[in-house]
Parts: C-alpha cells; structure tokens; sequence
C-alpha cells in the first residue's frame, strides 16, 4: 500500500473509504469526477501515494507523474474532449488556491473555457 496520510480526503478516496465517482483507477493513480464541477467535464487525477503538492515532488515520482498525463490524455478522448480540447491544471499553494493537499491534476473541458487567468 502506497504512502498514505489518515486525515487526507483523496487518500480515502483512493482507498475506497469515502464515495466518488472513480472514472479510472490503477496501481499508480486514480481518476474521479470533481464532488463541485467548473465545466461539462471535470476530473481530479491524481497519484495513489500521498504527495501534498508539487513543492513535495521527487525524481524518484517521474514514471508516475509522466503517467499522470498518459491517463489524462485517455481520460480526454474518453469523454469527447480531444479534438475541441482540454485544460490541464495543477494548483499549487496559498496563491494558486489549493484547498486539497493531495496532488492532483484537474482535467476541465466541454466548453470553451475562456482565457487561462483574469488579468
Ligand atoms: P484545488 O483548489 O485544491 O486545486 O482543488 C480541489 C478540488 O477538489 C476542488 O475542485 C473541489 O471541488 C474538489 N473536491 C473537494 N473535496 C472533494 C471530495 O470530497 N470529492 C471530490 N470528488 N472532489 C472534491
Ligand atoms: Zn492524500
């Protein structure tokens, strides 16, 4: 069993212990619908071991965060979202407004999305 911590939300999640909607679950990350979607299509992938952010990223987490992209990609063909396209998004910290601090990449589409940030 992957690095976990008792008090994290995704890592019950991942363990099963707390109801989502998982679209895709391997032994290195798990994919579930947002509980609180911006868009027509809203997935949260993250990684099965519990790294709080990408400040707490190592060399060691490089396959499973490449593969982190490998599943978005099919995650987006999935749902319809390749050819008209996709946000990927990584919030990270206080600025960013991180509220999870459990990695994780949101996969947002089925609209148009508007420009990256409000200037
Ligand atoms: P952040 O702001 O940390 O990048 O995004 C956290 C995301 O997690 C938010 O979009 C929020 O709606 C989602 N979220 C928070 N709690 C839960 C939960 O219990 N289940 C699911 N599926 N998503 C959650
Ligand atoms: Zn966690």
């Amino acid at each position: 069993m992957p690095a976990r911590d008792p008090e994290c939300i995704f890592c019950k999640i991942i363990a099963g212990e707390l109801a989502s909607q998982i679209e895709y679950q391997d032994d290195q990350v798990t994919a579930f619908h947002d509980i609180n979607p911006i868009a027509p299509v809203h997935l949260l992938i993250v990684p099965n071991k519990h790294i709080p952010s990408v400040n707490a990223v190592e060399p060691a987490d490089e396959a499973m965060l490449g593969h982190m992209f490998t599943v978005a990609r099919e995650l987006a063909a999935k749902f319809g979202l390749a050819e008209r396209g996709y946000r990927l998004i990584v919030n990270t910290g206080d600025h960013a407004g991180q509220v999870i601090f459990h990695l994780h990449m949101h996969l947002v589409g089925g609209r148009a999305l508007g420009p990256m940030l409000a200037r």
